[in-house]
């Protein structure tokens, strides 16, 4: 089962992903946590990476779009995986389909978690708390919320058109949502 989980920053896309990712026995595969490990190892391309994301902009597609291209010659991909974060411009949505193309490929489904904005900034703000993400603060969050309308909502129309978006309701208790993730999979 090969699964896109999309929605904006604080919708739960990285809590669901754990848990579906679990169930299914496929890797849940996250660019926000793959570029966030880049940066604490001091890498060339977290170091380049980190002004981006503390700013709350996108990092460079070609940056993405290679981290997953080589992700995903790994061979716990093989019987499938949830891209969690990826892809987040139309850009990097025709890589991955090139992508996939090239290995015989194609995506079952496309899910968004829909979560309004108001609900969104509160979400953030008390996982900042817990958390301490350095793009966790108000001001990032505000950036990284109109960055997702601009470059990420597009998105949506497109997996539409490709026949496999679900649109999961992304407000409940994480039980609740998992088990619409669940139905929308079957
Ligand atoms: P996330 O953990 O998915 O919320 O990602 C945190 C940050 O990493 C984002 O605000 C972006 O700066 C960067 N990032 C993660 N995934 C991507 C992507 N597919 N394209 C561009 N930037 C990304």
């Amino acid at each position: 089962m090969k699964l896109l989980f999309m929605g904006p920053p604080g919708a739960g896309k990285g809590t669901q992903a754990v848990v579906i990712s679990k169930e299914l026995g496929i890797p849940q595969i996250s660019t926000g946590d793959i570029l966030r490990a880049a940066i604490k190892s001091g890498t060339e391309m977290g170091k380049a990476a980190s002004q981006f994301i503390n700013e709350g902009k996108l990092v460079p597609d070609e940056v993405v779009i290679g981290i997953v291209k080589d992700r995903l010659k790994e061979p716990d991909t093989e019987k499938g995986y949830i891209l969690d974060g990826f892809p987040r411009t139309l850009e990097q949505a025709e890589a991955l389909k090139k992508m996939l193309a090239d290995m015989g490929m194609t995506l079952d489904r496309a899910l968004n978690l829909e979560v309004p904005d108001e609900e969104i900034i509160g979400r953030l703000l008390s996982r900042a708390q817990k958390e301490g993400r350095a793009d966790d603060t108000e001001p990032v969050i505000r950036k990284r919320l109109e960055t997702y309308n601009n470059s990420t909502l597009p998105l949506i129309e497109y997996y539409e058109n490709e026949s496999i978006l679900r649109k999961i309701d992304g407000l409940g208790t994480p039980d609740q949502i998992t088990d619409r993730i669940r139905e929308a999979i079957k």
